[in-house]
């Protein structure tokens, strides 16, 4: 497995895809499961923002690369008696999809810290998934956002259903950019996540202005 140059050939990709689609895309690489020596093989590339899906493990990794410039995003299934590790830890969470953890992370956020990135994550299928809200249980999520002081509500995460289907991908993705324009409206938020391994040029091609890419860069997942 040639991390390097998989992650030489994503960037290319999505080069290619922001070209045609005339948007601007970041790249997260999601480290989960994968070790040390490969997040540094594609820091050494320039790669500065990292993914991980367990507080535990993400908390391990951040403290072992203490030195290194990154910028770590938790995307995993949030709980929460994890919510600490989160706030004193990662620079982002993008899986937040209640007030109450809005409330213990934004209590735990550590005063010598900067405000906390936060996306709400969005279901738009509502009954295949349990994460996530619907609209209008974020739009109610971003009508509190002002309580919180330590957080900074930047836009939503998306996991739309898994499906090869072209068509439908972009159907979904549709649906979570039209969210994220209704909320443009009334929030500053600048962050639409939405895009894996599977799905980066349905993303790209519908808006998305994050993408979150594993397995095509780092492989499977053991
Ligand atoms: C694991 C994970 C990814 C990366 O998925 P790949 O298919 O490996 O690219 C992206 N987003 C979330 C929320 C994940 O849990």
């Amino acid at each position: 497995m040639d991390v390097k140059n998989n992650y030489l050939a994503v960037l290319q990709r999505i080069e290619k895809l922001e070209n045609t689609h005339k948007n601007q895309v970041k790249l997260l690489t999601v480290s989960k499961k994968h070790s040390l020596e490969s997040i540094q093989d594609v820091y050494a590339l320039g790669q500065r923002a990292f993914g991980e899906s367990y507080a535990q493990e993400g908390m391990q990794k951040i403290q072992a690369l203490e030195s290194l410039d990154i910028e770590w995003h938790f995307i995993g299934p949030l709980q929460s008696n994890k919510t600490k590790i989160i706030a004193e830890h990662f620079d982002w969470v993008q899986s937040v999809d209640s007030l109450k953890l809005l409330r213990r992370l934004n209590a735990q956020r550590p005063a010598d810290k900067p405000a906390l990135n936060v996306l709400i994550q969005l279901n738009i299928s509502d009954e295949s998934q349990k994460r996530g809200v619907s609209l209008e249980q974020a739009v109610e999520l971003f009508s509190a956002s002002s309580e919180f002081s330590r957080l900074y509500l930047r836009g939503i995460m998306a996991i739309p259903e898994n499906t090869a289907c072209l068509e439908q991908q972009l159907e979904n993705f549709a649906k979570c950019r039209s969210v994220f324009e209704l909320l443009q409206k009334k929030w500053p938020v600048d962050t639409l996540s939405m895009g894996m391994s599977s799905d980066l040029q349905a993303a790209i091609q519908s808006g998305s202005n994050m993408v979150r890419i594993g397995t095509d860069i780092f492989g499977q997942r053991i």
